[in-house]
């Protein structure tokens, strides 16, 4: 039974996009592109979460996911309360599910939550009352459903919404990668024609995520011809030692250099969930080039958490 939807098919929780329906999906790429510039701040404020107090449970650091979530929700009227793990009660040891029924007991009726461990929003779901909600928004190396949502809305934008013609490639370390999952997730759903996979041994996944992909080592190879180009940061905090032999090594076999793009379609784009390593992952040329859809993907994030957060709970 799924945790994240209701016996009818409704959403209750946005856990994962593993098994979420591709028509939930599109539905929710349609109102995000719909609430764009409602979400850039180009329109007035709705009052569609007027009332509802959210939020932010974080106990890993966030720039992108929980600003833009709380842009998203104050755009929709809700009040949004900033759980910081660091100068909370977590640091004298108390649980995250304590921390949540503390926080329903004063009202809060949605958490967005993110955890260094795996399953952590999931547990949460099982758990909360019956009136709360819980958004995923990154848990160990899972899932990032919002993420994989607004990089699919970033792709339909920039190549339709013909997923089937495109060549997608995900470089790097694809092992420690909540993104990847959720991004597979997606690209599965909606039909993406040919998905590659490309990173050293060491940072591929070990279980069978990438059934149905295209895997390789030799990224100048992967390249030819591809038309979006996901780049993935390196994991550090969540790496054993002596996975990668050093960064220059990385950045030579797998950074995306100018040189290295001219290989891939003329018309691709280059993605990234953030924060770069830069110099690593791409060079700045890359990453703030005509190619690169980086700042793209955030402004989309605002878009996608407020019609995550409407179709949940408004
Ligand atoms: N910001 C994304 C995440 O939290 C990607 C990353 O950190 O590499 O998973």
């Amino acid at each position: 039974m799924s945790l994240q939807l209701t016996s009818d098919g409704r959403l209750r929780h946005l856990l994962t996009l593993d098994g979420l329906p591709r028509e939930t999906m599109t539905r929710l790429l349609d109102r995000a592109g719909q609430i764009r510039d409602a979400a850039l701040g180009r329109t007035h404020k709705r009052d569609s979460l007027f009332g509802t107090t959210l939020c932010t449970l974080f106990f890993e650091p966030s720039t992108r996911t929980r600003s833009s979530f709380q842009i998203a929700a104050q755009r929709l009227g809700a009040d949004v309360l900033n759980f910081d793990a660091s100068t909370s009660s977590a640091r004298k040891g108390e649980t995250a599910l304590d921390t949540l029924k503390n926080l329903e007991a004063m009202g809060v009726r949605g958490f967005i939550v993110r955890h260094p461990d795996n399953g952590a929003a999931d547990a949460l779901a099982a758990h909360c009352g019956e009136d709360t909600t819980i958004i995923n928004a990154g848990d160990g190396r899972s899932a990032h459903p919002t993420q994989g949502l607004l990089d699919a809305l970033t792709i339909r934008q920039a190549k339709g919404p013909d997923f089937s013609r495109l060549k997608i490639l995900i470089t790097g370390d694809v092992r420690h990668s909540r993104v990847a999952r959720s991004d597979l997730h997606a690209l599965r759903a909606l039909g993406a024609g040919e998905i590659r996979v490309c990173g050293p041994q060491s940072l591929l996944p070990d279980d069978d995520m990438l059934k149905g992909c295209i895997v390789g080592d030799d990224f100048d190879e992967m390249l030819k011809g591809a038309d979006v180009l996901m780049m993935l940061r390196l994991q550090r905090e969540r790496m054993e030692e002596g996975l990668i032999s050093s960064l220059d090594d990385y950045h030579r076999d797998y950074g995306l250099t100018a040189a290295r793009l001219k290989h891939a379609a003329p018309d691709a784009v280059v993605m990234h969930p953030g924060p770069i390593n830069r110099g690593v992952e791409m060079t700045d040329e890359v990453a703030d080039g005509p190619q690169s859809l980086v700042l793209r993907q955030v402004s989309n994030g605002v878009a996608i958490r407020m019609a995550v957060l409407e179709a949940l709970l408004g």
